[in-house]
């Protein structure tokens, strides 16, 4: 690998501080600051790996780095006076913004020894940005943006993992739209299509940033609320039940439709709701939650039930 080949893949943004310096350089293996870049595909290690590699040979206050595509960002260490940025990208795609910070001002010599050393990281920085993609794509409903079931699995089990270490709640809703299939015969699939597009909108405003809503396939839905005891997921699975009633979703009923319409779909759900005690996994709270939902639909539909038992699901 070459230093000065990589450098086209930099741009230097914006620099606040020049000064000339003389510092003594720390011993550098380049092969070895690759090798430990490119072993990991997890965004977050490479940027921390980065950032040791970058502070043990030119000293840092803090770092920041900027996702192109999402405005994501990434942060270490505490700011400071002097500042520098760099645009990164590779072969030719840009891959998102770092800025450096300290107490010193960055000399040019150091400035040349930072976009070597970033010329150098941006090929394993690019390969854990499209392991990101990739495993976000795998994560996530096509139709409605929302999370899918493999998300819930994996993401749901970290946040169960977090809860139990802080000793906070959490609780599960499951919800399932009444009688969807009505919506998709009386105005066709596309409208169904939109109808859960605004399902997946209602549950994002209705909830919390911190709550993760899932679309586990059809028109079921489920929300893990971390932080959230009974009577709290009660209250919310009650709002959202109330938010998905209020949706209107204006609509021409198909051609050869018997039924009757007012052009506009509308719908109502049916919520279970199980709060996750410290023994139950997140498979057998989601199953009680889907069995409190299933008693919802037997007792009349459009309503919230609590599961029986929950919390003690083994
Ligand atoms: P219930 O109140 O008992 O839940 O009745 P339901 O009609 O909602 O339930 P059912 O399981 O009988 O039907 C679900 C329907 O959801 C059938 C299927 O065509 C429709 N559906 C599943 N996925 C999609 C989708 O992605 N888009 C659309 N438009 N419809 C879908
Ligand atoms: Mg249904
Ligand atoms: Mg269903």
């Amino acid at each position: 690998m070459n230093r000065d080949g990589n450098a086209h893949n930099l741009q230097l943004v914006s620099s606040k501080g020049k000064a000339p310096t003389g510092q003594p350089e720390a011993p550098f293996d380049a092969l070895e600051f690759v090798q430990s870049l490119a072993a990991s595909l997890d965004l977050d290690t490479v940027l921390e790996r980065l950032q040791e590699h970058l502070n043990a040979q030119i000293g840092l206050s803090g770092w920041l780095f900027t996702l192109q595509e999402s405005d994501a960002t990434w942060s270490g260490g505490k700011e400071d006076r002097h500042r520098i940025e760099y645009g990164m990208s590779f072969n030719g795609s840009p891959l998102g913004s770092l800025v450096l910070m300290r107490g010193r001002r960055f000399g040019d010599h150091e400035q040349q020894r930072i976009e070597a050393l970033l010329g150098l990281a941006a090929p394993a920085l690019a390969n854990a940005l499209r392991f990101r993609q990739l495993t976000d794509r795998l994560e996530t409903d096509e139709l409605t943006g929302l999370g899918n079931r493999r998300a819930f699995e994996k993401q749901g089990a970290q946040w169960l993992a977090d809860s139990r270490r802080q000793n906070r709640p959490i609780s599960v809703l499951a919800i399932d739209i009444d009688h969807f299939k009505r919506i998709n015969d009386r105005y066709g699939h596309p409208v169904g299509d939109e109808f859960l597009r605004q399902v997946a909108h209602t549950l994002r405003t209705t909830t919390r940033e911190s709550d993760l809503c899932i679309r586990m396939g059809g028109e079921e839905f489920l929300v893990l609320l971390p932080g959230a005891d009974l009577t709290y997921a009660m209250d919310c699975a009650e709002r959202i039940r109330l938010a998905i009633g209020a949706l209107r979703i204006p609509a021409t009923a198909s051609g050869d439709s018997e039924l009757e319409s007012d052009g506009v779909a509308r719908a109502t759900a049916s919520v279970g709701v199980a709060a996750i005690g410290p023994r139950s996994s997140l498979q057998a709270a989601y199953q009680v939650a889907d069995e409190a939902l299933y008693a919802a639909k037997q007792t009349g539909r459009n309503r919230v039930l609590a599961g029986n038992g929950c919390g003690d699901a083994a």
